[in-house]
């Protein structure tokens, strides 16, 4: 049975997609079997590793509304051990759609069931929001990875996503837990960068990951290549940073 990890964050901009990426593509060179879900509208997660979203013909959404099963939506990237399940602006619709059916938080849960052996490790990659596509990860997660970078609001939006990963374990997801949090995008220059570090570690001290990733320009070039990281710069400070992080996600799962 796969483990299953929800990259999540109500806010936008934070790292999630990039370290969903990067992350997923990283176990993927150690040897587990992966899948990464893109559930964001925005499906970055799905170009980032090279699907053309033009051409699909079933997606994250038609999995979560029950028009096809979740192995006719994943395909096979080029990358080693790493499949997709892509997403498309259609998955929009799935919050609205979701919202008066039975079990709606439940839909990606049971739709993994069908796949779940075929992997070592699931990564969802969640929308900048708290609705039902972020629930529906997190009910279907056995980790939540909190990807953040350190600004004042950060920590607000911390507890506020502490909050919802502690409602979703008490409603429908006992086995929920918080696999870590993770700084990116670190500039070790601003004083504020340092500040919310020291708040960090007096409430998350064990939470945390001791791999930061910092701001790398390659990182952001990665995407527009539809590479992971350490395909399209494997020399690159960012390739190294998040091959530690996902060594850290194998020893804490
Ligand atoms: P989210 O999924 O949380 O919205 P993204 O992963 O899409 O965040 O990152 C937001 C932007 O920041 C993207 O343009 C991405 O390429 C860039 N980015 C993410 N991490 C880094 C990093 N460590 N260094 C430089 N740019 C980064
Ligand atoms: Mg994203």
């Amino acid at each position: 049975m796969a483990t299953v990890l929800a990259f999540t964050n109500q806010k936008g901009g934070v790292g999630k997609t990039t370290s969903a990426i990067n992350i997923a593509s990283a176990l993927g060179i150690m040897g587990k079997k992966t899948l990464l879900i893109d559930s964001d509208p925005q499906g970055n997660a799905s170009s980032g590793v090279g699907v053309r979203k033009s051409q699909l013909s079933s997606s994250t959404y038609d999995v979560l509304i029950g028009r096809c099963p979740a192995s006719a939506a994943i395909q096979q990237t080029e990358f080693k051990n790493l499949d997709v399940m892509p997403a498309t602006m259609s998955l929009a619709g799935a919050e609205f759609e979701l919202a008066d059916v039975e079990k709606r938080e439940s839909r990606l849960r049971n739709a993994l069931e069908e796949v779940a052996d075929k992997y070592d490790i699931i990564i969802i990659d969640c929308p900048p929001s708290l609705g039902m596509l972020t629930i529906n990860a997190l009910v279907a997660s056995d980790g939540a990875v909190l990807p953040m970078q350190c600004e004042y609001f950060s920590l607000e939006g911390l507890s506020q996503m502490m909050m919802t990963i502690k409602q979703v374990k008490k409603l429908y997801n006992p086995n929920l837990t918080l696999t870590g949090i993770l700084i990116t995008m670190y500039n070790g220059r601003l004083n504020l960068t340092l500040q919310v570090i020291d708040e960090l570690k007096k409430y998350y001290a064990n939470k945390l990951f001791k791999t930061t990733i910092t701001r790398n320009v390659r990182l952001s070039e990665a995407p527009s290549y539809g590479a992971p990281i350490q395909y399209y710069d494997k020399y690159a400070k960012g390739a190294d940073a998040y091959d530690s992080v996902a060594k850290e996600i194998l020893e804490r799962i």
